[in-house]
């Protein structure tokens, strides 16, 4: 049986806030474990507890080895000194550096268990970035094998486990693999070994692994991504609904010198100042840190990392608070062209994000459109779902009068449209429809205008996004062409390129087809008036 042990508490795209129930308390997510080295720690686990890590991450493996007798007297939380959570993998990791490790899968889980871990990992066959299928198949398979045998020596009272995923970058294996988690009563399901595929800068490739392995999973089941630490990456892995991560980069980078931002990574030589104001970067200059010894440069650099990752994690969870996810995405894709590959290959899973993306919540955040990647959104593509098999028009062989360029929202507000609407309420001229092109959505019938989020987005966009645009305005007047027997472009004089494409496209669908350009409001209600008059049949004039 499965227990109960994630709870959803809000969501934006498929990304998720939720919380972990463990024995030594509650983790929420999405959220990243450090690392921590059970031989040697750099930096004091009070430090890493007070930037806000609620739980961290040690190697079982590597305690066993060196640290056994005084680990089952003590218990993990004892030796480790941490009250919270705490996970322990397995060795899987020592398996992928250094071929193999010396202990069983069995003795691995019992040992795991006896310390007290709050979450283990069984001891899996990582793929690693560099398998062949055939390889990469093996490490599946015994994955599986070991994943059987395990449950047999686990008591699953206190610990939760967790079912390693593997495959590498083979996405028919993630797949297979993530679907035998289906039938085994693990907690929760890691994607094992992108360290090596991260190295090399390839997120495109984390991002299509991710979507095979959540698109078989249920969204109650909890789901880590193993070594994947850089701030830069986990807005799109969450966006996905990865909700843990762990890492070791904060200690790595800064052995090496370098720090972590948000938005990339710089060495300490090359920066005269540091972009940030965590307290060690108020405290120290790049020189002073320069000028330390290196075990206390190492520690403080550390502690920057952990800073700059944990204010990334809050970031994502504020944007999905506000529902604002997309938006990060779009700005962090433009932090590096491998991130701006990843944003396109998110894109592609646009069908699976929608399912989950809460379209509107109680406290309504507008959307910000930049270019023809803002056209994947939710919203929008839910925007064109809608207009194109759902909406059907109240009207027979009718007018169609529509807006072309008219800017403000909602048109419903605008005066351009009630003094429209009152002509057409006094003749009683029943069979007119006005609808508005605006772009980015397609055509908007005034009876939808003020729904969300019509009037409540910001937009600048080209002549790719007008394209789009058109076509979609030529698949809902082909769609409803028994509607309309008239339909009537109206835009003003500077824009009536935009009449004249539209023109073309429907020409074929409307023998009637009239254009209307204007200078000024009054001459275009005018206008309009005059042809809603001339053509409206069963009116009252
Ligand atoms: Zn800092």
């Amino acid at each position: 049986m499965v227990r109960e042990i994630f709870e959803i508490k809000d969501k934006s795209l498929a990304g998720r806030i939720g919380e972990i129930l463990t024995a030594h308390g509650k983790i929420r997510t999405p959220t990243l474990f450090p690392v921590i080295n059970p031989i040697s720690q750099e930096v004091s686990l009070e430090v890493i507890k007070g930037i806000g890590f609620e739980a961290i991450i040690t190697n079982a493996y590597i305690l066993k080895k060196h640290r056994e007798r005084e680990a089952l007297e003590k218990g993990i939380h004892e030796l480790l000194k941490f009250k919270g959570p705490i996970v322990t993998d397995s060795g899987g990791y020592q398996i992928l550096e250094y071929g193999r490790v010396d202990v069983t899968p069995e003795e691995i889980v019992i040992f795991q268990e006896n310390i007290g871990s709050d979450i283990a990992v069984i001891l899996d066959v990582p793929t690693g970035g560099y398998a062949s299928y055939e390889e990469a198949k093996w490490t599946v398979e015994e994955t599986i094998r070991r994943a059987i045998i395990s449950l047999k020596y686990m008591k699953r009272d206190k610990t939760l486990w967790v079912f390693p995923v593997q495959g590498g970058k083979y996405l028919d294996l993630l797949e297979y693999h993530a679907r035998k988690a289906l039938e085994l009563p693990y907690d929760i399901v890691s994607i094992g070994s992108p360290t090596q595929i991260l190295e090399k800068y390839d997120y495109a490739t984390i991002i299509h692994m991710i979507a095979a392995v959540k698109k078989v999973l249920p969204p109650s089941m909890p789901v880590h991504l193993f070594g994947a630490g850089h701030p830069m990456f986990i807005p799109f892995a969450v966006a996905l609904g990865v909700d843990t991560f762990d890492s070791a980069s904060y200690i790595l980078y800064a052995k090496d010198e370098r720090l972590i931002f948000p938005h990339g990574t710089m060495r300490l030589k090359e920066l005269s100042e540091i972009p940030c104001s965590c307290p060690i970067c108020s405290k120290f200059t790049p020189q002073e840190l320069m000028e330390m010894e290196k075990s206390e440069r190492v520690k403080y650099i550390a502690i920057h990392n952990l800073y700059a990752i944990m204010q990334e994690i809050k970031r994502v969870r504020q944007a999905i608070k506000e529902n604002t996810l997309w938006d990060l995405l779009e700005e962090r894709s433009r932090c590096h062209p491998s991130l701006f590959k990843a944003f396109k290959a998110l894109i592609q899973y646009r069908t699976y994000i929608k399912q989950y993306h809460p379209m509107v919540k109680a406290e309504v955040h507008g959307i910000f459109l930049y270019d023809v990647l803002s056209l994947h959104r939710p919203e929008i593509i839910q925007y064109h779902d809608k207009l194109l098999n759902n909406y059907n028009p109240a009207l027979h062989e009718g007018i169609a009068i529509v807006l072309l360029d008219i800017e403000e929202k909602p048109l419903t507000r605008t005066e351009f449209y009630t003094k429209i609407r009152e002509i057409i309420d006094k003749n009683n001229l029943k069979n007119v429809h006005i609808l508005v092109f605006m772009p980015y959505f397609g055509i908007v019938p005034e009876e939808l205008c003020e729904t969300f989020p019509l009037s409540q987005h910001e937009k600048e966009y080209d002549d790719n996004v007008l394209d789009y645009t058109m076509n979609i305005t030529e698949k809902y007047f082909r769609k409803n062409v028994s509607a309309y027997s008239k339909v009537v472009l109206v835009v003003k004089k500077e824009n009536k390129k935009l009449a004249e494409t539209l023109w073309k496209k429907l020409k074929a669908l409307f023998k009637n087809l009239e254009r209307i350009t204007y200078e000024n409001t009054a001459e275009a209600i005018d206008k309009v008036s005059h042809v809603m008059r001339n053509s409206s049949m069963g009116s009252s004039l």
